[in-house]
């Protein structure tokens, strides 16, 4: 039976493997978005009612895992998501995270940088945020956002009062790149997984979802003008993101491109990247050793001697055994 259930889950964690394979950008690899990733891909799902099915079974076995993580309280994760305006970022969050306790979640903003953020590093509004050993913390827009809309608007990096004189030429954004691969790698040999993720929506996805944001009065708040201006530097944005993806997909925090096009099947890759991760850091609750054992057991005594008349003296003792929660009465003395 225990080995039935172990080869479910070898089996299980296989076909995730499987199915994130080819979202993974391999480190080392030159990217170009457009010829490298269809936003359109669903791979091998064929509907959206068996995506549903898959991204219920990805929900529960993160749920799972993330008590096992948090009670362990050794490894925490961090999952970057980056995308376009209107590529899905909030609608992934609040699906993949739908079935997860929210105690054990933390979801970090990143927008315009205050005036505070400016007068410190650039990584430093990234490393207040980070979640804690036992957590799952979520970055909506991220430190990548220091080499991409900082790269494609040069007053943000003029804002940043760097010295030197190199700002903005290709060697600047190498080193940047080289300082955010050095930042996870010191991350990840500390107990912290950073799983990152592009949704990788089509200029036409976009345009449609920017209309319904137009058209529909309770998502109208969800469009700003700045968006359309935006949308004017998509090649701009595509050259940009393909350089981070070469850039900084790194054994350690490899990239995934996930498909965006269709919300559902985004959600079902999201929920799959991030299983694996946990999967992979097989969190488990922990064992509190013979000593803790041998106290819980007086403990339970003296609670079992405290059971009024008719009820049982461990109730779940009792149902355990099939005779409901109230038993046969006290334990005998
Ligand atoms: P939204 O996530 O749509 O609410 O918008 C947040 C805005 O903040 C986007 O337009 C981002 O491009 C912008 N933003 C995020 N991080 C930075 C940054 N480091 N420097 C400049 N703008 C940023
Ligand atoms: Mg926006």
């Amino acid at each position: 039976m225990a080995d039935g259930r172990a080869r479910t889950r070898d089996e299980r964690a296989k076909r995730i493997a499987e199915f994130i394979a080819p979202l993974r950008v391999e480190p080392g690899s030159k990217v170009n978005l457009s010829r490298d990733f269809d936003p359109a891909h669903k791979a091998g799902v064929r509907n959206k009612k068996e995506g549903e099915e898959l991204l219920r079974g990805g929900v529960l076995l993160l749920a799972d895992h993330q008590r096992k993580l948090a009670a362990e309280g050794s490894h925490g994760v961090l999952l970057c998501l980056q995308a376009l305006d209107a590529g899905g970022k909030d609608g992934t969050i609040r699906h993949v995270m739908s079935g997860v306790n929210p105690q054990g979640v933390h979801v970090a903003n990143f927008k315009v940088p205050s005036a505070e953020e400016l007068g410190h590093d650039y990584l430093w509004r990234y490393a207040c945020r980070l979640p804690r050993r036992g957590e799952i913390g979520i970055f909506n827009r991220s430190h990548y956002e220091e080499v991409l809309v900082v790269r494609v608007h040069p007053e943000l990096l003029a804002r940043q009062r760097l010295p030197g004189k190199a700002k903005g030429k290709k060697a600047f954004w190498r080193r940047r790149y080289r300082e955010i691969n050095d930042w996870e790698r010191y991350l990840t040999d500390n107990g912290f997984r950073v799983v990152k993720l592009f949704l990788n929506l089509s200029k036409e996805e976009q345009r449609v979802r920017f209309l319904k944001r137009i058209d529909v009065p309770e998502r109208n708040w969800k469009f700003s003008a700045a968006d359309a201006r935006e949308r004017s530097s998509w090649d701009a944005y595509q050259a940009a993101f393909s350089d981070m993806l070469s850039a900084t997909s790194t054994p350690w925090a490899p990239w995934y491109v996930v498909p965006a096009d269709r919300k559902w099947f985004a959600r079902i890759c999201a929920a799959a990247v991030l299983a694996h991760t946990l999967i992979d850091i097989d969190p488990r609750y922990p064992d509190i050793g013979d000593k803790a054992r041998h106290e819980l057991e007086l403990e339970k005594r003296q609670l079992e001697d405290e059971a009024p008349t008719g009820a049982a003296a461990d109730p779940w003792v009792a149902a355990a055994e099939g005779r409901g929660r109230h038993g046969r009465g006290r334990r005998a003395r």
